[in-house]
């Protein structure tokens, strides 16, 4: 609640004090006035419909004035981290307030964090050396009975939101939009799965690939939160690579390894595959609203009979068998989501995305002169 009373009160002095809000008169004193009240009032009032009510005009006054003193905005200010994952979340109603915001919480504070907010002469400025695309890759597709099919999307366009925000202002780092549809074919006997087919994902990510080498960036990171596609993301990186020599790198949720103190047992990180403890945790974390907890379960099949039964045959591990997610258990699960907590769900997403934002640094820090034709060598 402090850092909220502190914006608040950073806003009121701002609007205040700034000249160009003087000259805008009744709109923006009532704007700010209803603003800062509601934050004074309750920091959680931006979760419930409270906002929602009395955003839209404070929204939209807001955001026309913003556009004048945004520059300076972004120089003093520093919205918390917490103000921006309840106006993320609040999503729809919020729009013009989100838009508002989304321009100050920029955690890069003058940097463009978003490929879709440049204008197309930004493009012609970026450094291709160290400017890096990042190109978050999740999925549609049933996840049991306790968990909203949109999570592999959810994670990974959260994960890569809050990884820009931990890659500092000077790396050039620009987060494409997520593709919330990817290959989910082995779900599909279960209703609410979106796929493409495998040669569909894989144009449509190359198409990606060569809009951004057409943009003259050279560096191109996939991060991808579905364990069907890893396959099609490691061939877009080679025949990209191939096409427009350029740097191209793939990575997942799962890349960085558990976090060192790990609570979640080794058995578990083998065999929770799919709306499993840590998955289910994630999402307790990101987005509470949407998990059933009445519903989760220890979904315990077939990847356990397998290591019970084989010394080598494995459904996925040193051995792969083409499996569909109903070979695995009826709910389609492999995992125990009964024992997903938040405070798991924390500890995972803050592992993985520290991970990432140093991975991503490494990538604007790598050399394009390793990318080499073979005459390179030569020269
Ligand atoms: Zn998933």
């Amino acid at each position: 609640m402090g850092a909220v009373r502190d914006i608040a009160a950073q806003l009121h002095h701002f609007i205040n004090s700034h000249p160009a809000a003087a000259q805008d008169g009744g709109n923006r004193c009532k704007a700010q006035f209803r603003l800062c009240s509601c934050i004074r009032r309750n920091g959680t009032i931006l979760a419930n419909s409270q906002l929602a009510r009395c955003e839209q005009p404070i929204g939209w006054c807001l955001h026309q004035h913003a556009v004048r003193v945004v520059a300076e905005w972004r120089r003093n200010f520093r919205w918390s981290q917490w103000l921006l994952q309840v106006v993320h979340r609040s999503g729809g109603p919020l729009c013009c307030f989100h838009a508002f915001l989304s321009d100050f919480c920029n955690p890069g504070g003058h940097t463009m964090r978003y490929w879709q907010d440049l204008t197309t002469e930004d493009f012609t400025k970026l450094d291709p050396e160290r400017t890096v695309a990042l190109l978050p890759v999740g999925a549609i597709e049933q996840h049991g009975p306790h968990l909203p099919v949109s999570t592999d999307a959810t994670i990974a366009e959260e994960l890569t939101k809050r990884a820009a925000t931990l890659v500092p202002d000077d790396v050039p780092l620009l987060v494409l939009p997520t593709q919330h549809i990817g290959k989910s074919t082995e779900h599909l006997q279960y209703p609410g799965t979106l796929t493409h087919t495998a040669e569909n994902l894989m144009q449509s990510w190359m198409e990606i690939g060569d809009s951004v080498a057409r943009s003259g960036i050279k560096k191109l990171v996939f991060f991808n939160a579905h364990g069907g596609q890893p396959q099609v993301m490691e061939m877009c990186c080679r025949e990209l690579r191939i096409k427009h020599k350029m740097m191209t790198v793939g990575c997942a949720g799962w890349s960085f390894g558990p976090p060192p103190d790990s609570p979640v047992p080794a058995d578990e990180r083998r065999h929770g595959i799919h709306a499993g403890t840590v998955e289910t945790s994630m999402m307790l974390y990101l987005r509470p609203d949407l998990v059933h907890m009445s519903k989760a379960r220890n979904f315990s099949g077939l990847l356990q009979q397998m290591e019970a039964s084989y010394k080598y045959l494995r459904v996925i591990g040193s051995t792969y068998m083409g499996w569909v997610s109903q070979d695995l258990h009826p709910d389609g699960c492999s995992g125990d989501a009964s024992k997903a907590t938040v405070e798991i769900g924390e500890l995972y997403v803050k592992h993985t995305t520290s991970c990432l934002a140093q991975m991503l640094q490494e990538v604007s820090a790598y050399p394009l002169a390793n990318i080499r034709d073979r005459a390179d060598w030569s020269s």
